[in-house]
C-alpha cells in the first residue's frame, strides 16, 4: 500500500469517526444512549486497532521514501501525519471522559436514570470501584448530621421515688404551687408526667432563675382543647426555683369519667446519652440527592440501626416524627430548636401508660434567644 493511499484511508476513517462522535454525543445527551453506547465503543475500538496497525506498518516501512514524492519537507509532513493518527487516542479520551461525566451526573440525580446506563455499568469495572469510594463519602454525609441526645429511660421500681429526684410520675415537687395544678379548660386535676432538676440535666434549657422543669398533662380525652395542633391532650409545663428542703402536701382531686387517662406510675428516671440521626426529610435535599438508592431505602425503612432516629422520650437530638417534619418559626424570625419530646413509645416493663393519639409523640421547641416564652409544642401520630 502506498503512502498516499494510506493517508487517504486514514482521512476517510477520521472523517467518519468524527461524524460518529458528534452523533454519539448528541444521542447520549438527548436520549440517554438508547443502548447505542456499547456498540459505539466497539466501533471506536475497531478504528483504534486499525490506526495502530497502520502506524506500526508505517514505522516498519521506510517512512522517508514514502513521503518524499508527496511532499519535499519530510519532517513537517511526518509531524502532520503523526498528529492525524494521534487524534484517535485523543478522541477516545474525550469519549470516555464525556461518558464518565454523564454517568456521574445520572448517579447524582435519580435511580431511574441510572437504570438506563446499566448495560454500560456492567462492562465497566473501574466505574464499579469508584462507587465503593463514593459509598464512604455518602456515610460521611450522614455523619455530618450526628447529634447527641439524652434518652429519658423509665423504670418502674414499684416504690415511691423522692420528690427531690428527677423522675416520672408519682408525687412531684410542689414547693412553688399553691394548689395541685388543674386544666384551665376542663378543670380536671392534671396528671404529673415528669420533672427534671437542673443538677441532673444541665444540658436542658433552664431560664437563669429556675432549677426545675415539670411537665403535666390534662387526663381528660373530652377536654375542649383535646386534639389541637399542639397536643392530643392539653399539656402544661412549669419552670421554678426550688430548694428541696420541704415539699407541700397538696390534695389532688380524683377525676371522674370513662375517658380519663390513668396516672403515670412512680418511675425512676435514668438518662442515657447516645447519638441521634434525623428522619429522611430533615436531610438537606442537596445531601439527600448524593445518597444512592439503596442507602436511601435503608434510611427510609430504618434497616440501619445506627441511623434510626431514636423514638423514645428524649432531650435534644432529632424529633422522631411519624409524619412529615415540622419546625416552627419564632416571632423573632429564627427557626426554633428541638427541645425534647414525650413519646408513647417506652421500652417493655417501663410503660408510663401515656398514649399520644395513636402511638404518637409530642415535640417541644424553643428559641433560645427569646427564652421560656417561645416554648411551643407540636404532635403527630401514625
Ligand atoms: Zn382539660
Ligand atoms: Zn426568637
Amino acid at each position: 500500500m502506498e503512502g498516499k493511499e494510506i493517508i487517504k484511508l486514514t482521512e476517510t476513517i477520521r472523517f467518519v469517526s468524527i461524524l460518529l462522535l458528534v452523533y454519539w454525543i448528541y444521542d447520549y445527551k438527548m436520549n440517554h444512549g438508547l443502548g447505542m453506547a456499547v456498540t459505539f465503543y466497539h466501533v471506536i475500538l475497531g478504528v483504534l486497532i486499525l490506526m495502530i496497525g497502520i502506524l506500526v506498518h508505517l514505522l516498519i516501512k521506510n517512512q522517508t521514501s514514502m513521503f518524499e514524492s508527496h511532499n519535499k519537507n519530510v519532517n513537517r509532513e511526518r509531524v502532520r501525519y503523526l498528529t492525524k493518527i494521534l487524534i484517535f487516542p485523543l478522541l477516545a479520551v474525550i469519549l470516555y471522559g464525556t461518558n464518565y461525566y454523564t454517568k456521574f451526573q445520572a448517579e447524582l440525580s435519580d435511580s431511574s436514570e441510572i437504570s438506563l446506563y446499566q448495560d454500560y455499568q456492567l462492562t465497566n469495572q473501574s466505574v464499579e470501584s469508584n462507587k465503593i469510594v463514593s459509598k464512604d463519602s455518602m456515610y460521611a454525609i450522614i455523619e455530618k448530621y450526628k447529634k447527641s441526645t439524652v434518652l429519658l429511660q423509665s423504670r418502674n421500681l414499684h416504690r415511691e421515688i423522692s420528690w427531690k429526684e428527677s423522675k416520672f410520675g408519682g408525687y412531684p415537687n410542689m414547693e412553688s404551687f399553691s394548689e395541685y395544678p388543674k386544666c384551665d379548660i376542663c378543670k380536671s386535676s392534671l396528671n404529673f408526667v415528669f420533672q427534671l432538676y437542673k443538677k441532673d440535666f444541665p444540658e436542658f434549657y433552664f431560664p437563669v432563675d429556675a432549677n426545675i422543669f415539670q411537665l403535666f398533662r390534662c387526663p381528660n380525652y373530652n377536654c375542649n382543647e383535646s386534639f389541637s395542633d399542639r397536643y392530643d391532650q392539653k399539656m402544661f409545663h412549669y419552670y421554678s426555683k426550688v430548694d428541696c428542703k420541704k415539699n407541700k402536701v397538696l390534695i389532688k382531686l380524683k377525676n371522674v369519667g370513662d375517658l380519663i387517662e390513668p396516672e403515670v406510675p412512680d418511675c425512676y428516671l435514668k438518662s442515657l446519652v447516645t447519638s441521634d440521626y434525623p428522619k429522611f426529610d430533615d436531610y438537606k435535599s442537596t445531601d439527600w440527592a448524593k445518597l444512592d438508592s439503596n442507602l436511601k431505602e435503608s434510611l427510609l425503612d430504618e434497616s440501619i440501626e445506627k441511623y434510626v432516629t431514636k423514638s423514645y422520650t428524649k432531650i435534644g437530638g432529632y424529633p422522631s416524627f411519624t409524619q412529615s417534619s415540622y419546625y416552627p418559626k419564632c416571632n423573632c424570625g429564627r427557626i426554633k430548636e428541638f427541645l425534647f419530646q414525650l413519646s408513647s413509645d417506652f421500652p417493655k416493663k417501663a410503660d408510663l401508660g401515656i398514649m399520644i393519639g395513636d402511638a404518637g409523640n409530642i415535640y417541644y421547641y424553643i428559641c433560645t434567644h427569646c427564652g421560656e416564652k417561645s416554648i411551643e409544642s407540636y404532635w403527630d401520630c401514625s
